[in-house]
């Protein structure tokens, strides 16, 4: 199943180039906080599909182009994100990186996106208003989890999957020796976390270590690279988070770029697109609004 959030934070089952709104299997107590919507509909999945499925039957099919679509997950608890996870990647940024030599995710861990950064299929990455800085795209899978979970072993870790999403990890690089930002802030300005276009169920994807992932900056192809190459996969980052803390249904974890990485400026638009996923376009503008504190 496609599983989308749009407009006011309704939930639609997409097929093809239509869109089924299945809102109404969500309790209407959530109608006080519908941006929770998604995370009760994963945290109930196993009781809910029945009538999620009679709900699809009974929703007339709107067109897809003709909604908002709204980050796949639009309020997860966390945004997990692992550094330096793909080989080619590491080193190919030189000194703009904070990553120890030859460090993988495996030695450093995680790191965490602000989910207020987020934003949906065909939205906006804001730069800061004249900002001399260079912003960098990294395409990466985003793996959505399914239920509470803590100590989850590696070869456990597969159940606690719901489902998987793009994710493109806008980052501000730092400056050596002038300005070295911590990484959390430096990827969290508006917008710098686009997620979608919609979440993929697990039992659609058939081999989540084989996909293409694709980046392209105005049609011109900047990452191509499967995330077979990945070094510490979705199991062991699973593993590696649920010993640092509780994972919560609806958490995303954004699992590392492969080599490719490069500039965007105000003006560019990026399309990233993975494999039995889907694919999605972000515009990059300017802030309108000159911050107190510019960067
Ligand atoms: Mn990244």
């Amino acid at each position: 199943m496609k599983i989308a959030s749009f407009d006011d934070y309704r939930i639609g089952l997409v097929e093809g180039d239509q869109l089924y709104d299945v809102t109404a299997v969500v309790p209407f107590a959530l109608d006080a906080m519908p941006q929770q919507r998604l995370n009760w509909l994963i945290a109930n999945w196993g009781q809910v599909l029945p009538r999620l499925q009679a709900c699809r039957q009974e929703s007339k099919p709107q067109r897809l182009d003709g909604v908002r679509l709204l980050p796949a997950n639009p309020h997860p608890s966390h945004v997990f994100a692992a550094p330096a996870n793909y080989q080619k990647h590491i080193g190919e940024l030189g000194d703009r990186v904070v990553t120890k030599g030859g460090r993988s995710a495996r030695e450093q861990g995680f790191f965490l996106k602000a989910p207020g950064s987020l934003v949906g299929a065909g939205g906006t990455i804001y730069l800061p208003k004249g900002s001399t800085r260079r912003f960098d795209h990294e395409s990466e899978l985003a793996v959505i989890i399914g239920k509470a979970g803590r100590d989850v072993p590696r070869e456990r870790a597969m159940e606690y999957v719901f489902g998987y999403s793009c994710l493109i990890d806008a980052t501000m690089r730092i400056e050596p020796g002038i300005a070295e930002e911590e990484r959390s802030m430096r990827k969290s300005f508006e917008g710098f976390t686009p997620l979608g276009p919609w979440i993929v169920t697990a039992d659609e994807v058939s081999k989540p270590y084989g996909l293409t992932n694709r980046l392209w900056v105005n049609d011109e192809l900047r990452q191509e690279a499967s995330t077979a190459d990945m070094i510490v996969g979705v199991a062991e980052l699973i593993e590696l988070i649920s010993s640092v803390l509780p994972l919560t249904p609806g958490d995303v974890i954004a699992t590392g770029t492969p080599e490719g990485v490069g500039p965007f400026v105000v003006g560019d638009k990026l399309r990233i697109a993975i494999q039995e996923i889907g694919e999605m376009s972000i515009s990059v503008r300017e802030r309108d609004m000159a911050a107190p504190r510019p960067y």
